[in-house]
């Protein structure tokens, strides 16, 4: 059993790397992607606890890019670039590389967008909420995301979001600070084409994650069917090699239905948890939401195939 998207508190996640490490040999992995997002800072800790407990480490981002071809719906009525998710393997480590200096861009756009949602969420009544007391829920100042920001809210402010709960917790994201939600602001202005063409030459495997929470407003195997085999098509063009079929926030029968899209798209199937420790309680590392999920070891193969 492989797990290929997971984070730790250099981003959103709740583990160190080395208790995530630790974690993972416990639960039996073979291998392991520590995906953060839009940074690596993680991987030199990851990678020596990884190698204390024999367990193979892929090196990996999560990054925040745009889609400007496979549009969302904005708030005046129009659409907007869609954000989407995308996970890169077995990229550059090294500060002067270009792929790590488009991180560091990614990483300033977060910045500039933290700013502007405090002042968003202080103007629609949060207003004990500052850029200090969300930081303080997160053990890096550089990985400040939007669950940072809900954790703050549960704390600051019951009395608009109501006691923290994981139903209140994704409600919170829908009627907040998800794409549709009151306080959305829009955090990069890099394109999936630009960060694919930095990376041209470097080994990096690209690999779209969690597809149906990017593209599509609902899971059911109808939409599925009408509007995914495009967008993967379209991705592939574009210099994707894999999707994330094997999410481990979908079921049985969606993981089988994407399995067969992503294979007939020509794509890698890869997979992962998506694990976030405290951030996401109901998700457990390897076996994801469900508790069902089990990453074939073979995957990871085919992508080291495709550097
Ligand atoms: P950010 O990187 O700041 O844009 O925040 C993105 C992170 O917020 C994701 O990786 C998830 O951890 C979390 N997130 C986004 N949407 C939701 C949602 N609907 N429910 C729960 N967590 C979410
Ligand atoms: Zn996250
Ligand atoms: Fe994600
Ligand atoms: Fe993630």
């Amino acid at each position: 059993m492989i797990d290929l998207h997971t984070h730790s508190n250099f981003s959103d996640g709740s583990d160190s790397p080395t208790q995530l490490a630790q974690r993972a040999h416990e639960v039996g992995l073979r291998a392991i992607a520590l995906t953060d997002h839009d940074t690596t800072a993680s991987h030199d800790e990851m990678a020596a606890a990884c190698a204390h407990h024999g367990l193979e480490l892929v090196p990996g981002v999560e990054i925040s890019l745009l889609d400007t071809t496979f549009t969302r719906p904005s708030a005046d009525g129009g659409t907007a670039a869609r954000g989407v998710h995308v996970l890169a393997y077995f990229l550059p480590l090294a500060s002067n590389h270009p792929v790590q200096r488009l991180l560091a861009r990614l990483r300033e756009d977060r910045r500039q967008r933290n700013d502007r949602l405090v002042r968003r969420l202080q103007e629609l009544g949060f207003i004990r909420l500052t850029r200090e007391n969300v930081a303080a829920h997160a053990a890096h100042d550089e990985g400040v995301g939007r669950p940072h920001f809900a954790a703050a809210m549960f704390e600051l402010h019951p009395e608009i979001v109501g006691a923290r709960t994981p139903e209140s917790w994704s409600r919170l994201f829908v009627d907040w600070l998800g794409a549709s939600g009151k306080a959305y602001v829009a955090k990069t202005n890099v394109t999936i084409e630009e960060f694919i063409d930095v990376a041209r030459g470097s080994g990096t495997v690209f690999s779209v994650a969690h597809p149906l929470l990017n593209y599509l407003p609902d899971y059911s195997a109808t939409s599925i069917n009408e509007r995914i085999p495009a967008i993967l098509a379209s991705l592939r063009e574009r210099g994707v090699a894999g999707v994330e079929a094997y999410y481990g926030g979908t079921n049985q029968a969606t993981r089988a239905l994407m399995l067969k899209l992503t294979r007939d798209a020509g794509l890698i199937p890869t997979g992962g948890s998506d694990y976030h420790g405290l951030f996401k309680r109901d998700v457990s590392l390897g076996v994801g939401l469900s508790g069902d999920l089990r990453v074939p070891d073979e995957v990871l193969d085919e992508l080291k195939a495709a550097r």
